[in-house]
Parts: C-alpha cells; sequence; structure tokens
C-alpha cells in the first residue's frame, strides 16, 4: 500500500493532525479498535482555554505547579498561545461548548486550577469534539479511514522511517509505503489492572520507539487519577468520576464519613492522600459525596457519571459512591521537539504518545485534550512544509515479515519490553515503595 502521510490513531490528536493537512493529500489513518474506541471519546471533564488574555499568567503558573516545574515552558506557551485557534476551529466543524445565557462561552474549573478556563459539553466533552472531527474525516476524498487495524512496527532505513508493516482485520500482514509516519496511539493503560483508558491501549508505538532506538522521555511519569467508581474484582476500565465533580464542591470522606484532604489538590498529591486514607482505614476505597452538588446541576452537568451511578446501585442525590484511584495518564512518552518530529527523521508522534514535555512530571486537568490537538496542528504544519522536497522511497525488497506472523507472542513481546523499560525508568528515579503505581502494573 501506498500513502502520503500514515496516521496511526483515530483519537482527537490522529483526526485532527489530518484535518490539518492539505486537501491534495492522499491520507491514511488506521486503527487497532472501531473508530470512536480511544480514550478521547472519554474525556469527560473539559478542555482548557486562554479565556483572556489576563489569565495568561495564572494558566501558565498553574500549568508549571501541577508540573512541579518539569515542564517545557516554551511548549506550555505554545499550548497556551494557540489554544483559541483551536477553540476556533472546533467551533467551526460544529463542537457545541456549553455557552451562557448571553452566548459567551461557560467555564468550569478542576483539580489544580486557580480560575475557571475549561471549556465543556455536560460531562461528555470529549466525545463532542472527537466526534465532530470524525465526521469532517469522513466528509473528506483524500482521508481513508481503515479500523481494526493495526502498526505492527515502522519500516526504517538509516534513521529515516520509509512507512510501516501492519495487520489488516483479517489478520494478513501489509506494508505501507508512507513520505511521513505519525504515532498517534495515545496512552498505555491496558498494561495496568485499573486503568480508566480503553484496554486496547499497550503502548504500541513506545514498543516500536525501543527497537528503533528512538529517543523516549520520562517514561516513567504516569498519572493516577484519584477518583474512579470503585467495583471489586472489576478487570474492565475503570469508570471516572470526573475532577469538575469536585471542582462544583464534591467531597471526600474516609471510612468515619470525615473529609480527610482538600479535595482540588493537584491529582498525584490527592491520589497521595486517598492511597494514605486507604491504608489507614484499612479500606479498598473512600467515600465521595455529591450530594453537596444541587440536583438540577448534577443532571445537567454530568448526566453521564449520575447515569453509571445509578447502573451501579447508587443514587447520587442520596448517598456517597465509594471511589479508588487508577492509572489515567501518560506524561512521558516518545520524545518529540515543539512540531512534533521524534528523533527519527519523518516519523512524528502526537497525542498522548508523545512527549513535549507541556505536563512535567504531572498533568494539568484538562490539559490534554488541548495539548493533543495543538501538537497535532503543529505536526501537520511542519510536515506540510517539508513536502515539496521528501520523495516516497522504495520499501526493502527483502523485508522479513516472520518477526510477525505470531500475533499473540509479538504482542507479548512488544508489552514485556514497555513494562521493563517504564519499570527500569521507575526504579532509578523512585524507591519502590512510593511509586504509586509499580503495584498496579498488570
Ligand atoms: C476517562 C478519561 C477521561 C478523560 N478526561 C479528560 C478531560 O476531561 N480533559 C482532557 O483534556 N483530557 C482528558 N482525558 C485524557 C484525554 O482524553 C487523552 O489524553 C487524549 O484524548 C489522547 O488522545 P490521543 O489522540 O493521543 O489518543 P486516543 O484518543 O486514545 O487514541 C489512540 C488511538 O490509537 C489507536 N491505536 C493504538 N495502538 C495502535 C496500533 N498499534 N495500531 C493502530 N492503532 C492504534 C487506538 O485504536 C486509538 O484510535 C481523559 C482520559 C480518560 C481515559
Amino acid at each position: 500500500m501506498e500513502t502520503d502521510i500514515l496516521i496511526v490513531g483515530s483519537g482527537c490528536s490522529g483526526l485532527y493532525c489530518a484535518l490539518c493537512l492539505p486537501p491534495s493529500l492522499q491520507i491514511t489513518i488506521l486503527t487497532k479498535s472501531d473508530r470512536e474506541s480511544n480514550d478521547s471519546f472519554l474525556a469527560q471533564g473539559g478542555m482548557c482555554t486562554l479565556k483572556a488574555e489576563s489569565d495568561y499568567g495564572c494558566y501558565f503558573e498553574d500549568t508549571l505547579r501541577a508540573g512541579h516545574y518539569e515542564n517545557d515552558k516554551t511548549s506550555v506557551e505554545l499550548m497556551i498561545r494557540s489554544s483559541r485557534n483551536v477553540v476556533r476551529d472546533l467551533v467551526a466543524y460544529g463542537v457545541d461548548f456549553q455557552r451562557e445565557e448571553d452566548g459567551s462561552f461557560a467555564y468550569t474549573r478542576e483539580g489544580g486550577h486557580s480560575e475557571k478556563r475549561i471549556l465543556f459539553h455536560k460531562d461528555v466533552t470529549g466525545r463532542e469534539i472527537t466526534s465532530k472531527l470524525l465526521t469532517q474525516v469522513q466528509k473528506r476524498q483524500n482521508i481513508t479511514l481503515l479500523e481494526h487495524t493495526e502498526l505492527l512496527d515502522i519500516i526504517s532505513r538509516g534513521n529515516t522511517c520509509l512507512g510501516a508493516v501492519i495487520r489488516n482485520p483479517e489478520g494478513d500482514l501489509q506494508t505501507v509505503s508512507s513520505s511521513f509516519t505519525v504515532l498517534a496511539t495515545g496512552g498505555i493503560g491496558g498494561l495496568f489492572r485499573h486503568s480508566t483508558n480503553f484496554r486496547h491501549l499497550t503502548g504500541d508505538a513506545l514498543a516500536i520507539a525501543i527497537r528503533h532506538r528512538i529517543a523516549l522521555k520520562n517514561i516513567n511519569y504516569i498519572q493516577i487519577h484519584p477518583t474512579t467508581f470503585y467495583s471489586p474484582g472489576n478487570k474492565d476500565r475503570s469508570f471516572l468520576i470526573s475532577e469538575s465533580v469536585r471542582g462544583e464542591g464534591a467531597k471526600l470522606y474516609g471510612k468515619d464519613m470525615k473529609r480527610f484532604v482538600n479535595e482540588l489538590l493537584p491529582r498525584d498529591q490527592l491520589t497521595a492522600a486517598i492511597y494514605e486514607q486507604m491504608k489507614k482505614d484499612g479500606s479498598d476505597f473512600v467515600w465521595e459525596d455529591l450530594r453537596t452538588i444541587p440536583p438540577e446541576e448534577l443532571n445537567s452537568h454530568f448526566p453521564n457519571i449520575v447515569a453509571h451511578c445509578s447502573k451501579m446501585g447508587y443514587d447520587v442525590t442520596k448517598e456517597c459512591i465509594p471511589v479508588v484511584p487508577s492509572q489515567h495518564y501518560f506524561m512521558g512518552g516518545i520524545q518529540v521537539n515543539h512540531q512534533s518530529r521524534t528523533s527519527m527523521s519523518r516519523l512524528y508522534a502526537v497525542g498522548e504518545t508523545a512527549c513535549n514535555g507541556v505536563h512535567g512530571k504531572n498533568r494539568l486537568a484538562s490539559n490534554s485534550l488541548l495539548e493533543s490537538l495543538v501538537f497535532a496542528g503543529r505536526a501537520a504544519k511542519d510536515m506540510t512544509k517539508d513536502l515539496k522536497t521528501v520523495k516516497k522511497e522504495s520499501l526493502p525488497a527483502d523485508l522479513p515479515l516472520s518477526p510477525y506472523e505470531n500475533y499473540e507472542a509479538f504482542r507479548e513481546h512488544e508489552k514485556n519490553a514497555v513494562l521493563k523499560a517504564i519499570e527500569k525508568a521507575e526504579k532509578e528515579n523512585t524507591a519502590e515503595e512510593k511509586s504509586a503505581f509499580l503495584t498496579n502494573l498488570v
């Protein structure tokens, strides 16, 4: 198969990247699952934006404080400064952010934010954004989206990416030749016992990077979400109780039904406090009280959460719900520059699988959709600039496909390679007993 640009992943970063490329190019998007099964569809809370020039300094500082000041300041600046353009594009694609009565945007707040600056659509902001991007992609004649088609490896010559080895829905192997390849494969939650991520997100691009010696960065920077619905023995995706619920006033209690923490602490600090309380209580969860939020607000702003809790047997207007921390987000990843270029020529990485340093050691809530979109747009711009000078090269004729033939063994090997690299990075940097996630790995 031949294509101008190969994009791996149909989450918000892959789709937006495709939409920002010239319509004269042949673009192929692959997704391991169906087109809607990605974390972008799950985002509940919202997407940050620079709501007014006067908030710039405060937003910048909140992002850095949450990131323990390990953030790449240029990346943060680019993200914040580009936010209004991204919002404008999204609105043009039909994204319906919540508005005030006068028609201006309504904003909400989450942990770590000192201001309300998060755009939202009920508690399904990710679905609203990503479904509208998908609709646009489906309208474009130049974009082909292949579902249940999986990237197994990239093909390189020297330090240049020439294309990929993929597995189609029938299980057959194919090679793809492309001028540029974009890794938009999302997070790594599938490597963890408890995670809010889709199970098929297993850091496949990281395994490829390890094999091809492509630079990685901070791969032990993994965020645990403090509050996911606790269901005993549940091996499925953990259901998130969004941070904006706490932003709107929900409280956390220990076994004695007394508050033990400031609910709006940044995620890592709150997670640590919850683990400590669970240890003290000898319990597998703490309680979250949503009764502090007026029922009309609960039903209009958080209908999805209310419905899920009800399905699990809890009426949030009358009783507390059990919550527990789960793996949630990957701050580290494939190292990229401000144009989303990896250390391999003609290979880009965007979205959660990439690390441009925006989040530092810990992500500020609702910065990831924005970061994914901003840096996917930057990758598209960079590729467009270079297209005239890049020529598609023929793939090696003798490329051996035998290493990929035993699919199960190949995937197991890939998973172990990523786990080993993460554990190594974590052990080099943190004492094991202090690690929030080493014990949670599959
Ligand atoms: C429950 C939940 C709530 C969240 N809430 C928010 C929020 O309110 N605000 C916010 O800013 N962020 C939030 N996030 C984080 C945010 O949703 C993600 O960081 C962001 O959507 C990542 O987008 P992405 O395009 O990088 O990856 P994804 O949207 O996860 O897409 C990854 C894509 O890669 C594909 N893929 C993976 N491996 C392969 C392979 N080998 N071959 C082919 N395809 C492959 C997948 O099938 C998928 O299509 C939330 C995350 C979760 C899980």
